[in-house]
């Protein structure tokens, strides 16, 4: 497949290029490759070429909660917000947490998601936070380590968690809240705390990571940390960078942690622009109607990601597309280690788009962005070397 006259992302800028991609791992880029003999070829003029865009938290709910989301359906919403690679998170039943169910959902995966899908392992049994999972046993099959939708509370278990990082190179994907505090920003607030104080006091260096940042005072505390050199990266989600508490006028605006204030919003934009924060991940969490109603917290979100924060955060000028390409592709790749395909994703920037929820590949229709009109479309999805995706009108 031949691709022409696109702009495409090289090393941190985009360039007018063609791309030919000649396998699942394989592909050229050249100012012109018209010379090469091909019998698909697209010309992509205007149209924007990136690396493509990676998920690192996503709720697939299969095995479990088949009703309101598949491996087959999440990874469809996955493809049609230009994503070719997602890391889905353990909260499903069984809990991946041994060999024999981490298979079981590898071989769904292998059956039916349509692009690349990585799971992760829980941290403890069960996400029951008392007896850590065989980490050296799991490690090979997973993209990473979480207990998400619940924090470890036990210091003692996090501790070795910590350790286990450091000595098996695994990543820590840390979902935090520290039950003992009723106000969600001191609790996600405290819980990290605790974790860098670990980190600090365990002296080797490990892979912890974590998962959406809501507030000011977590940010401000990850960005000291890292200027005193501990090993933590984190991740927001688009819908702290857009809406805060006062924009709540439903139940698909509840999530955990819950929108902060007009402080928090800032704050959180702002580590975006000075690189506190690595990664934009989506949290995708699909809930049927009635689950919602019922108080079910979470929304979805990888058919709205790109264009809300490129409606949001580009079109505002506040960062130029390509940083915004790092934080949904190129630092989720390099943190989490997503092997190497030819997976690219086509952006028309021009494009104009009401989101309207009845239309998409995911079960869940729980989105904050329903009736809003956002900039810049994925127009395709290429996931090792095949089209996967195309926008038809
Ligand atoms: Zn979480």
């Amino acid at each position: 497949m031949l691709l022409k006259n696109a702009f495409i992302y090289i090393d941190g800028s985009f360039k007018s290029s063609d791309l030919y991609i000649i396998n699942e791992t394989e592909w050229i880029i050249g100012e012109d490759l018209s010379s090469i003999k091909c019998n698909q070829i697209i010309d992509l003029s205007k149209k924007y070429i990136v690396p493509g865009l990676v998920d690192v938290h996503v709720h697939l709910r299969e095995p479990g909660f088949e009703y309101k989301e598949t491996i087959l359906t999440g990874s469809e919403s996955a493809k049609a917000g230009g994503f070719t690679s997602i890391c889905a998170m353990p909260n499903v039943t069984p809990s991946p947490d041994d060999i024999d169910n981490i298979r079981l959902i590898q071989d769904i995966v292998d059956k039916d998601a349509c692009i690349n899908v990585y799971q992760y392992s829980c941290i403890t049994e069960g996400r029951l936070g008392q007896n850590l999972v065989d980490v050296s046993k799991l490690k090979d099959f997973v993209i990473g380590f979480s207990d998400d939708g619940n924090p470890v509370s036990s210091d003692l278990i996090m501790k070795k968690m910590i350790e286990q990082s450091a000595m098996h190179d695994v990543l820590i994907a840390a979902h935090c809240e520290d039950f003992s505090y009723e106000d969600p920003r001191m609790s996600e607030y405290m819980n990290i705390k605790r974790d860098i104080e670990l980190l600090k006091n365990t002296d080797t260096s490990c892979r912890y990571h974590v998962c959406h940042v809501s507030s000011k005072k977590s940010i401000e505390l990850i960005r000291q940390a890292k200027k005193d050199g501990i090993s933590v990266t984190c991740e927001t989600a688009p819908h702290y960078l857009v809406f805060t508490k006062e924009d709540v006028i439903s139940e698909n605006f509840k999530m955990n942690p819950p929108l902060g204030d007009k402080e928090d919003k800032e704050a959180l934009i702002q580590a975006v622009c000075d690189g506190t924060i690595d990664i934009i991940a989506t949290d995708h969490a699909p809930h049927t109607y009635e689950d919602k109603l019922a108080g079910a917290m979470g929304v979805i979100g990888m058919e709205t990601s790109f264009s809300s924060m490129y409606t949001y955060l580009v079109k505002t000028g506040i960062i130029k597309l390509e940083k915004l390409i790092e934080l949904m592709s190129v630092n989720p790749s390099c943190i989490f280690r997503i092997p190497k395909y030819s997976d690219f994703t086509v952006l028309d920037l021009d494009a104009e788009n009401t989101v309207k929820s009845d239309g998409f590949l995911s079960l869940g229709r729980n989105t904050p962005f329903e009736g809003m009109t956002l900039n810049g479309r994925v127009i395709k999805t290429i996931c090792k070397g095949k089209i996967v995706w195309e926008y038809t009108q």
